[in-house]
C-alpha cells in the first residue's frame, strides 16, 4: 500500500547547502567550496563516492578555482572569460573604431585643404 509515491523527492535542484533534510538511501554527499582569484565562491556538490577534483572552473567567471581559498590558482589566460556576445562587440567596436578613425583622417584633410579655418 505505502509502496509507490516516495519515488523522486528531495532531489530537486538548488535544494540548498544545508541539506539535512535529505536522509535516507540516497548516495551520501559533500559540498565543496571552491575559490578562485575573484573571491568567488562555488559550492559544488559531489557524491561522496566521487573524487574531488582539486579545481574546478569558477561557474561566475570561468577562472580555474581551487579548494584553497587562501591560495586560490592564478587565472592561466590573460584574458578574461569571454562570451561570443562580448566577442562579437569587441570586434564591432573595433570596426566603429576604424570607422571614426577615417572620419577624423577626412576631417583633418578637409581642414588642411581650405587652410585657415581652425577651429
Ligand atoms: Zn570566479
Amino acid at each position: 500500500m505505502a509502496g509507490g509515491g516516495n519515488a523522486i523527492r528531495g532531489s530537486r535542484i538548488g535544494s540548498g547547502p544545508m541539506g539535512e533534510a535529505e536522509r535516507g538511501e540516497a548516495a551520501p554527499r559533500q559540498t565543496v567550496t571552491y575559490h578562485c582569484s575573484q573571491a568567488h565562491r562555488a559550492e559544488i556538490t559531489f557524491s561522496t563516492e566521487a573524487a574531488v577534483p582539486e579545481s574546478w572552473d569558477c561557474p561566475k567567471c570561468g577562472r580555474p578555482a581551487s579548494l584553497d581559498s587562501d591560495n586560490p590558482p592564478p587565472a592561466q589566460r590573460n584574458e578574461p572569460y569571454k562570451t561570443h556576445l562580448a566577442y562579437v562587440k569587441e570586434r564591432r567596436s573595433d570596426a566603429e573604431a576604424a570607422d571614426i578613425l577615417d572620419e577624423a583622417i577626412a576631417l583633418l584633410r578637409s581642414r588642411r585643404k581650405s587652410g585657415d579655418v581652425i577651429f
